[in-house]
């Protein structure tokens, strides 16, 4: 048999090298990572085969195995799923499919470093996790379809063999020859407790092979460890937060704990239920510019999609979880979820679901909502220029920096403490609020005292011209508007600017048509202002015309 060696990608080998060499606090997730891929796996064949029902001629029910041999000191996780032929190998185990793959490496690292052990254990590796606890791991497989089967192995450093191999049946076997110091996996209690805290939830069954003797005689033994039904086909009563968070874990691929997890059913004209989370971490994809959604499509508990286009909008792509839906047709190609009436429904109701779910909790705990806020808002956001029928609800959830207050802010919180005679929502666009803040341009609205909303994402040029007003008062930005800041009473009418203190009108004309000539094209206009305070002068855009921040950043992207 000849093997071919490879080099593992720049990424794997320094994953690889902290994954070797950090000491894990939970060392037990390695078989979490590889039941996981094997759930995957089946489920990915099951769909397939829905198409293509040769695949599946003459094989098992799906399920994933596990096997001891103690003298060998080897583990086998095995499963009759999807399989791999060579090239899925190289793709698969020889890179990092995930995105942001870079930055992953970059804080696994900084982990690593920290020496904070705990720490690396969140993030979970995938399929290199089974490297913590061995130091060769092989791979038996067969891609469903196909005829030739495939050997992989590697002893974790930076190479790993490829070579065809004898495998009697589509799917995959993994053999884990443990470390010395993790030989506790050899122990059938050690995996039945491991198996039962973090892949309950896994819908296949999860079963221990063994032996048995009985009556002088050795028997095979085989015995269930999961409770091997769909977690969200199960009463909510039923199931633990651990239990979800495990499945969380699974489903979304994150190592976080979630911010938010609900469980419902919908009845009605389409039924369907749903198992969504909120993550607490940024996940690494958040910016690309695909803005991909993730929520899984099944239907009657199949596995359909990762990748339905119309599940959900692009502004909740930070949303985990599934959505079953038994209003759809089971042979439900892909292609045909391209604009699909049965989904746009699912996903308004989603939609409505998720929002309603996030207004309650601003409302119950503003500083539990700032955390979901600070990572996700700027992608919340984008909806309120994407989806014009939601837009006010969307409005009503976003929280800004302000002039005056250093939390969040909402825009019924501003409208709530807007000076007399103020009748308009003032905000001012740019990168920092820090520089915002001091910015001559709120001078005048500093010395009245009135809060200006400070927008610092980019997201926020797009949407804000777009949007006149928040439940009747007119947003405005503070640096092309200041008519109505007269109208509004200041801290204390003996600081205002009495008559006496006013240049003449005809000394002022003098020097903006002086600055006129002095400035030429470079400007548009030269005007007195009551806006400002302590600084001489400060550029102001054009009313209705381009934001100086949306002017500055298109300029950077060279347009
Ligand atoms: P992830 O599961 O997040 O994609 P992993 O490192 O766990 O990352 O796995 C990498 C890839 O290897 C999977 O996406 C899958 O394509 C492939 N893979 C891993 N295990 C199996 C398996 N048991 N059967 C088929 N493919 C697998
Ligand atoms: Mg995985």
């Amino acid at each position: 048999m000849t093997e071919e060696r490879l080099s593992f990608q720049a990424e794997v080998s320094k994953l690889l090298d902290i994954v070797v060499h950090s000491l894990y606090s939970d060392r037990r997730i390695f078989l979490r990572e590889l039941i996981s891929n094997a759930s995957d796996a089946c489920d990915k064949l099951r769909y397939e085969a829905l198409t293509n029902p040769a695949l599946r001629e003459g094989s098992d029910d799906f399920r994933i195995t596990l096997k001891v041999d103690a003298d060998a000191k080897t583990i086998e996780i095995a499963d009759n799923g999807i399989g791999m032929n060579r090239q899925d190998l190289i793709d698969n185990l020889g890179t990092i499919a995930r995105s942001g793959t870079e930055a992953f490496v970059k804080q696994l690292q900084a982990a690593g470093k920290s020496g904070d052990a705990s720490q690396i254990g969140q993030f979970g590796v995938g399929f290199y996790s089974s490297f913590m606890v061995a130091n060769t791991v092989e791979v038996f497989t067969r891609r469903a379809g196909e005829s030739e089967g495939w050997h992989w192995t590697s002893d974790g450093g930076g190479e790993f063999s490829i070579g065809e191999a004898e495998v009697a049946a589509p799917g995959t076997r993994i053999v884990l020859h443990l470390r010395e110091d993790a030989s506790e996996f050899l122990e059938a209690w050690r995996l039945k407790s491991t198996v039962k805290t973090y892949s309950d939830h896994i819908a296949i069954p999860v079963v221990l092979l063994g032996t048995e003797e009985k009556d002088g005689k050795t028997e095979d033994t085989a015995e269930t460890l999961n409770e091997a039904s769909a977690l969200w086909t199960r009463p909510r009563s039923e199931i633990t937060p651990e239990q979800y968070k495990e499945f969380y874990h699974h489903v979304g691929h994150a190592f976080d704990e979630p911010w938010h997890t609900v469980h419902f059913k919908a009845e009605g004209a389409i039924e369907y239920t749903g198992l969504l989370f909120i993550p607490s971490q940024k996940p690494f994809d958040l910016f690309q510019p695909e803005r991909k959604t993730h929520v899984k499509l099944y239907v009657n508990r199949v596995f359909i999609t990762d990748e339905a286009p119309d599940l959900l909008p692009s502004y909740l792509r930070f949303m985990r979880g599934i959505v079953d839906s038994s209003d759809l047709p089971l042979n439900v190609s892909r292609e045909m979820l391209q604009h699909n009436p049965v989904l746009r429904k699912i996903q308004g109701g989603l939609v409505k679901r998720i929002l309603s779910d996030l207004k309650k909790r601003a409302e119950a705990n503003a500083e539990d909502y700032a955390a979901f806020w600070d990572i996700f808002g700027a992608v919340l956001k984008e909806g309120i220029y994407e989806d014009h029928e939601r837009r006010q609800e969307v409005l009503e959830l976003a929280r800004f920096r302000s002039s005056t207050t250093d939390g969040w802010v909402s825009l019924a919180d501003y409208k709530a403490r807007m000076k007399t005679g103020q009748d308009t929502i003032y905000y001012i666009t740019g990168d920092d609020p820090e520089v915002l803040k001091r910015s001559p341009q709120l001078e005048g609205f500093r010395a009245k005292g009135v809060e200006v909303l400070l927008l610092t994402d980019p997201v926020d040029e797009f949407w804000i011209n777009s949007v006149p007003d928040f439940q009747d008062t007119p947003l405005k930005s503070a640096a092309s508007s200041v008519e109505g800041l007269d109208e509004i009473a200041g801290p204390d009418a003996s600081d205002e600017t009495t008559t006496e203190d006013k240049a003449p009108a005809d000394q002022i004309e003098t020097l903006t048509k002086a600055l006129k000539e002095t400035l030429g094209d470079a400007v548009k206009d030269v005007r007195a202002s009551s806006r400002l305070k302590e600084s001489p002068v400060c550029l102001v855009a054009e009313d209705g015309g381009m934001s100086l921040h949306l002017e500055r950043m298109l300029k950077q992207a060279g347009q």
